[in-house]
């Protein structure tokens, strides 16, 4: 059962080959049996889960079964949920429950999916290998001396897995297709706004999106279906009409042996350079030519802003970030200090203790190009160059349908080897931030295997709410090749 994709599942469950209650004991149980080597999850809620399960069956028994009722799912723990706590993976929130539900998460559970847990990931979603995570790293299953990537490195180790047939992550710079693309995934990085923020504990405002990780592009359209759309509570959420992100993957081809005829893929020059491993470089042109045999044409692009989009997004996500974490002072929740004199050494020492090295290397940062001074030289030249950056995707997305590159430079690294150079590893983040700068959707889709036999991503790139139209073009790619069905031996 657990090696099925969340759409063969479904389908086992409306058959009634077995009940929701046999699945998820099932992943319940190779959790408890794989976490403790993989790390995945931060909490496992079994007895939550096998009510929710009950339940699921029960509706299902009535009659009021939709597509995903019954199916086990796992949230990254940066969606607030409700009697379950949300960590962000840091000590400041160790203890924190919150009251409500994040939309996403609320959505999924109206939508009668099963929550198994929380999924580890980097504190408050900061980094890109899920090194810095209060309760310690997440392994990636193809090679547990390897990370798994980050910042949702616990979602995608979970998929990756078969913890679990989907999971939410969340997207500031990379978080999803990075960690998606370095264990085997499907991953989609939604444009900015059509998925709300709502208690989704904030990192970036301006550029944080949640998205759904899953083994297939059908699969994150199907999650992507139950959580995405307008919400009055989140001020930046898109208003627009629903939408059936399954719609164009249910469309037979005109000619089958083609279902991607016509479809033009801008190639950007910028994004196959110097610092590309050999190994992607080699998995990604193999990707291309195999859309181009399923129809596609290759067009070459330039993005050449692509070099400044890292010190543009680590001015403006650390600036955002400093202001958004001020909220977490000791006072109304999370960790307080359990001595202090007054209330200024209150704070002080409650987030001195309660927060990791990366996340107060991001504070620091940010108030200081916020500060009095420096605004003008870092914070303000940064927005403009996020303006340039967003009118080079403009040009090159008026030229093609759809931008394909790698996600990341190269495959998952030993873990360990970044953890002293936060400089070298956030020059890692350069094929991904730059989407998120300009709000576009992105994926990342398996497209072949590196040195090692580590995964590899491909990264597809759209316009604005193309999102349909990226799972429509990985989903017959998905069609014709065999990465994203393989999976670790574990
Ligand atoms: N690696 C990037 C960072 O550290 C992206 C993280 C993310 O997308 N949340 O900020």
């Amino acid at each position: 059962m657990i090696e099925q994709s969340l759409k063969q599942l479904a389908a086992g469950l409306a058959a009634k080959q077995f009940s929701s209650l046999e699945l998820t004991q099932a992943f319940l149980d190779r959790i408890e049996a794989l976490n403790p080597a993989l790390n995945a999850f931060i909490s496992v809620d079994r007895a939550g889960a096998l009510a929710q399960a009950q339940a699921a069956d029960a509706a299902r028994a009535a009659g009021n079964a939709g597509p995903l009722s019954g199916i086990p799912i796992a949230h990254k723990d940066i969606f607030c949920t409700e009697g379950l706590r949300t960590t962000c993976a840091s000590k400041m929130l160790d203890n924190f429950v919150s009251p409500y539900d994040a939309t996403v998460v609320a959505r999924l559970k109206a939508a009668g999916t099963v929550m198994l847990g929380k999924t580890n990931c980097d504190e408050f979603a900061m980094g890109s290998t899920n090194e810095n995570s209060y309760y310690g790293p997440a392994k990636n299953p193809w090679d547990c001396s390897r990370v798994p990537g980050g910042s949702s490195g616990g979602s995608a180790a979970a998929v990756a897995a078969r913890l679990a047939p989907g999971v939410t992550g969340t997207d500031t710079g990379g978080s999803i297709r990075q960690p998606a693309s370095f264990c085997g995934v499907t991953g989609l990085k939604p444009t900015y706004g059509a998925v709300s923020r709502w208690g989704m504990v904030a990192y970036a405002s301006s550029l944080d999106q949640g998205g759904p990780l899953a083994q297939t592009a059908e699969d994150c359209a199907i999650l992507l279906n139950a959580f995405a759309g307008f919400d009055e509570k989140d001020s930046t959420s898109a208003e627009r009409p629903a939408e059936d992100y399954t719609r164009l993957l249910a469309q037979a081809p005109a000619d089958p042996s083609k279902p991607l005829a016509g479809v033009r893929l801008g190639v950007p020059k910028e994004y196959f350079g110097d610092g590309l491993a050999d190994d992607v470089r080699k998995a990604v042109e193999a990707a291309l030519a195999e859309m181009e045999k399923l129809g596609a044409v290759r067009v070459e692009v330039s993005l050449p802003k692509t070099e400044l989009s890292i010190p543009a997004y680590y001015v403006i996500a650390p600036a955002e970030a400093s202001s958004n974490l001020s909220r977490f002072d000791g006072v109304r929740y999370g960790h307080r200090a359990a001595e202090y004199s007054d209330l200024m050494d209150m704070y002080c020492k409650s987030r001195a203790e309660g927060f990791g090295g990366e996340v107060k290397r991001r504070i620091m940062v940010g108030t200081y190009v916020l500060s009095h001074g420096y605004y003008d030289a870092y914070y303000l030249q940064a927005l403009k160059l996020r303006r340039l950056i967003a009118e080079d995707f403009a040009t090159a997305l008026k030229q093609c349908d759809v931008l394909v590159g790698p996600v990341c430079p190269g495959t998952a690294w030993p873990l360990g080897q970044m953890a002293d150079d936060p400089v070298r590893m956030y020059l890692a983040d350069i094929y991904t931030v730059s989407l998120n700068l300009a709000g576009l959707p992105g994926m990342s889709v398996p497209c072949g295997f590196g040195a090692g036999g580590l995964p590899v991503g491909m990264q597809l790139i759209g316009n604005y709410f193309a999102e349909a139209r990226l799972l429509e073009i990985a989903h017959r790619f998905q069609q014709a090749t065999d990465f994203h069905l393989r999976a670790p031996d574990l």
